[in-house]
């Protein structure tokens, strides 16, 4: 595998980054999951933008031209021979605050460290997608906005981590974590939609989550294909009515969910909007690719 680190492409075994770094020291960084479909980036333009509002959420500036990013991205995939006829890729962009002597002032790294990764994407098993998966409601809530912003896409996903282990421990799929209002929120990496009376719903971005950008996806395709949508703010008695479920992210696209906690969801089956939903997906997401190239 070949890594880009800071400036040039480097192998994984010489991809080494200092102990002093603040990504590793604080979790003082930023990062994007992008994937291609074949050659093509999804929604490219739209995840180096979020990649641009993380790192100025936290002062951190880019050491890298926005016009070098497509090329830097597509060395890395072409290096690692993925995102061609064959495999798509699995893309992730890492940008720490660098390294510096130990302390908490971000002007001790003189210059942020860049990582860019390039793996094959493997496809979620059929069988999640046939029979839906399992969500935990976590204990541990979602990050309070006003303490670490849930839009900060940021390395320290520890919060995110501890709800893992709920769902490791439970033996579900993943986590849904709720707000300080004990409102819906998203799961560990993927945002949350249900159906409830015909209604397509998912948590508002102020409840404090992530800007998914699946998300705006399948709320643009829900909306092109007449399906009623809203967010708002909802409640587990809300999801456990509901009639349908799933959750999006940029690797699993659209995945059903069937059942929260010992609930079973609808009939216990990915539903009809579900399915609509995934089909629109596929049918438009030429739409989200960056041009050939
Ligand atoms: N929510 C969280 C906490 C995430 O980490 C992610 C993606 O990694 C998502 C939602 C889904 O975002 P996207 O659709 O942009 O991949």
């Amino acid at each position: 595998m070949w890594v880009f680190l800071n400036d040039r492409f480097v192998r994984r075994e010489d991809a080494l980054v200092s102990v002093f770094d603040h990504g590793f020291l604080y979790g003082d960084g930023v990062y994007e999951t992008i994937r291609s479909y074949g050659r093509r980036i999804f929604m490219r333009d739209q995840h180096l933008a979020r990649l641009r509002r993380s790192a100025d959420a936290i002062g951190l500036e880019i050491p890298i031209p926005d016009s070098s990013w497509t090329d830097l991205l597509h060395e890395a995939m072409r290096r690692n021979e993925v995102g061609n006829d064959r495999v798509d890729a699995y893309l992730r962009i890492t940008i720490s605050r660098g390294e510096g002597e130990i302390g908490l002032d971000p002007q001790l790294c003189k210059r942020p460290t860049v990582v860019i990764m390039a793996k094959e994407l493997r496809p979620s098993p059929a069988v999640l997608i046939q029979t839906g998966v399992s969500l935990t409601i976590a204990q541990t809530k979602r990050n309070l906005p006003e303490a670490l912003s849930p839009h900060i896409k940021a390395t320290n996903f520890l919060n995110n981590i501890l709800a893992k282990r709920e769902s490791i421990a439970a033996g579900t799929f993943d986590s849904l974590l709720l707000n300080w209002r004990n409102e819906l929120t998203e799961c560990t990496v993927s945002n949350l939609f249900f159906v409830s009376q015909g209604r397509v719903r998912t948590p508002a971005l102020d409840c404090g989550i992530l800007d998914g950008i699946t998300r705006s996806v399948v709320l643009t395709l829900a909306q092109e294909g007449g399906l009623p949508v809203e967010e708002g703010r909802y409640l587990v008695e809300d999801l456990l009515q509901a009639e349908e479920c799933f959750v999006t992210n940029t690797s699993m696209e659209i995945m059903p969910v069937t059942r929260v906690d010992s609930s079973v969801l609808g009939t216990g089956l990915p539903g009809p909007l579900t399915r609509r939903l995934q089909s629109l997906f596929v049918a438009n997401r030429d739409r989200f690719l960056e041009p050939d190239r």
